[in-house]
């Protein structure tokens, strides 16, 4: 995965409005956001956090656009993005809320957010049905630029590539043909096995102890040793 720029840089905890109301979070979830400003860069969503002029409570963790990411908020704090209240179980209170700006290279920004998505999946060890859009939490239509007139073609559009991102490397894995195998050994079922490039590969101590062989396994050495009776 090609990591994309990542710039930390919270906004005060007596940022006004209550923007950074400091609630530990132990997230489950990632909310994806459009801006909703067509002009607005993740520098300048960060600005408006603590530009004395914005009067809203609203906030987010990231922001993302074609230079890269910016972390407002600490990712174990909740912020108020989900339009859903302050509950335990809100998307306020246990999501990390991603702005995908709208404004300059929209389709270098969308790379950016399949890239910083995936990353921040990977290193949970999710997959992206832990993907939410504020939509989910609120009936608000965003991130509106995956809406298409209700279809929400983008939106899945967007998770099949963090999908594809996520399997980068596994691909090799996930092309080969692997079937199952059906065992008997003296006419008795053994545990199945699987046909890997037309070979059959079984679990090996089943097999071992249905012949009256005696297996062990060294884990250091990652080593399985087979005795047959006729051999000790
Ligand atoms: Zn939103």
């Amino acid at each position: 995965m090609a990591a994309i720029r990542y710039i930390t840089n919270h906004i005060p905890k007596d940022t006004p409005q209550n923007r950074r109301p400091e609630y530990r979070m132990a997230p489950t979830t990632l909310t994806i956001h459009n801006t909703g400003n067509p002009t607005s860069s993740a520098a300048g969503e960060r600005n408006w956090l603590t530009n004395p002029a914005n009067l809203r409570q609203a906030s987010f963790h990231i922001a993302v656009d074609e230079l890269g990411a910016i972390e407002c908020i600490p990712l174990n704090e909740n912020a108020w993005h989900a339009g859903d209240g302050s509950g335990v179980n809100s998307g306020n209170r246990t999501s990390i809320g991603v702005e995908i700006c709208e404004s300059g290279n929209y389709a270098k920004t969308l790379d950016n957010a399949v890239e910083l998505i995936a990353q921040m999946l990977k290193d949970r060890g999710w997959g992206v049905d832990r993907l939410r859009r504020h939509f989910d939490w609120s009936g608000k239509i965003c991130p509106r630029l995956m809406y298409d007139d209700g279809k929400w073609t983008g939106w899945h559009t967007f998770k099949a590539r963090v999908a594809a991102k996520l399997n980068e490397g596994k691909a090799e894995v996930s092309d080969m043909k692997i079937d199952k195998a059906n065992v008997k050994v003296n006419g008795k079922d053994a545990k199945d096995g699987v046909i890997i490039d037309g070979s059959v590969y079984v679990p090996l101590r089943d097999i071992s102890e249905r012949i009256g062989a005696t297996i062990t396994w060294d884990n250091k050495a990652k080593l399985a040793t087979i005795t047959t009776k006729e051999a000790k």
